[in-house]
């Protein structure tokens, strides 16, 4: 089979930025140094690029997990283009269709199953999906929005002007620009492709299958920390149109936290969270077909497997009781019903709801504690 023609433009950007990462930029550190400015300056850009993709092209314009203000758009708007990752149309593009067609070979844009240089890179260095290219269907409603529109049209302009503009601006205003330009310029843009294209590469390699395991995304702590919070991407591929990815509070999910902050300051609203009760449910099915497939071999699989199936099963009609009881007595709550919810039945049902729930989850995790 011929392969696709090469994409020379990209090859050459990918292998020149890195060449100079690797090369240049070491030796610079040996012969001449870099002072405190120019690292905390690189890391800055290197945030700001991070998050221009997280929050903005991945979270608000692919999934449209919360809103945003004009000018918050803007900012992430002229992030994104700087961290050289095409145009938020045509990511956003490439993005949807991931996910609608995940690990799918011939549709899904870098699916993880045609391996990790494929998914991490390769797809971007040949004409793979040159049929697509002008094609942006599927994001139809971000084409109503004036930025996208207008970074999509200006992308090179823009792109050429964050890259070189902020690096020589700041080069110029401290007293070094060659520096700068190795420093903010190359290595902050070389760091930044690589740790978003671990997203796409690794978080379906490497890690959990905490919620699904239809797709091979997968959920990974230390990924986070390189991410901006998006190494939690088991749970983003099952629940995409939640605005967090890391769903506990200590789970490194900065770009979830930035989306709450600006919340508070009016800039982003309608911000989507998935249900608790979803959530919950398809974690615990994980867990029980994992214990399932182990209990399998044990020389008393039959009984055990019988005890595990009503365990959960019971664990599952407590956790339906317990929620929809929430659900009732939260709908009263906004009612500003709450003073007469406090010695209410309804309240007394809620405790009793809650008291058999833990109860369950106690008798459950000792079950699969002790057949671990
Ligand atoms: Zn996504
Ligand atoms: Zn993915």
């Amino acid at each position: 089979m011929n392969k696709p023609n090469i994409i020379w433009l990209n090859v050459s950007v990918f292998l020149i930025t890195f060449l100079f990462a690797a090369v240049a930029v070491p030796y610079r550190a040996i012969t001449h140094g870099f002072d405190s400015a120019e690292i905390i300056m690189a890391v800055l850009c290197f945030i700001y690029c991070g998050m221009s993709i997280t929050a903005g092209y991945h979270r608000l314009w692919s999934h449209k997990t919360y809103q945003a203000h004009w000018s918050l758009r803007l900012i992430y708007a002229l992030g994104g283009a700087f961290a050289l990752q095409n145009s938020i149309l045509h990511w956003s593009s490439d993005h949807r269709v991931h996910h609608k067609h995940v690990d799918n070979n011939d549709i899904d844009p870098y699916s993880a199953k045609r391996g990790f240089w494929y998914s991490h890179i390769g797809w971007m260095l040949r004409e793979y999906q040159a049929h697509r290219y002008t094609n942006y269907d599927n994001v139809r409603d971000l084409q109503k929005d004036p930025i996208v529109c207008w970074q999509h049209k200006y992308y090179l302009v823009l792109t050429i002007g964050m890259n070189f503009g902020i690096p020589l601006l700041f080069g110029w205003l401290h007293g070094d620009i060659i520096s700068s330009l190795l420093l903010v310029g190359v290595l902050r843009l070389v760091l930044s492709h690589h740790t978003t294209f671990f997203i796409n590469s690794l978080a379906h390699i490497w890690g959990k299958q905490t919620y699904t395991e239809k797709n091979t995304a997968r959920d990974n702590g230390f990924l986070a920390l390189l991410t901006f919070g998006e190494g939690y991407h088991n749970f983003h591929h099952i629940f995409e149109n939640d605005y967090r990815n890391g769903i506990r509070w200590w789970q490194f999910d900065p770009t979830k936290w930035l989306i709450k902050s600006c919340y508070y300051l009016g800039l982003t609203s309608k911000l989507r969270v998935s249900p608790e009760d979803k959530i919950e449910k398809a974690r615990l099915t994980m867990v029980f077909k994992k214990r399932q497939q182990q209990l399998v071999s044990h020389p008393n699989a039959e009984q055990l497997l019988a005890r595990l199936q009503h365990e959960y099963d019971v664990l599952i009609v407590k956790l339906n009781d317990y929620y929809e009881i929430k659900k009732t007595l939260f709908a009263n709550k906004r009612a500003k019903l709450m003073a007469d919810v406090e010695r209410s039945e309804l309240m007394g049902q809620y405790k009793e709801l809650k008291q058999r729930l833990i109860e369950q989850q106690r008798s459950w995790q000792f079950f699969i504690e002790k057949h671990a």
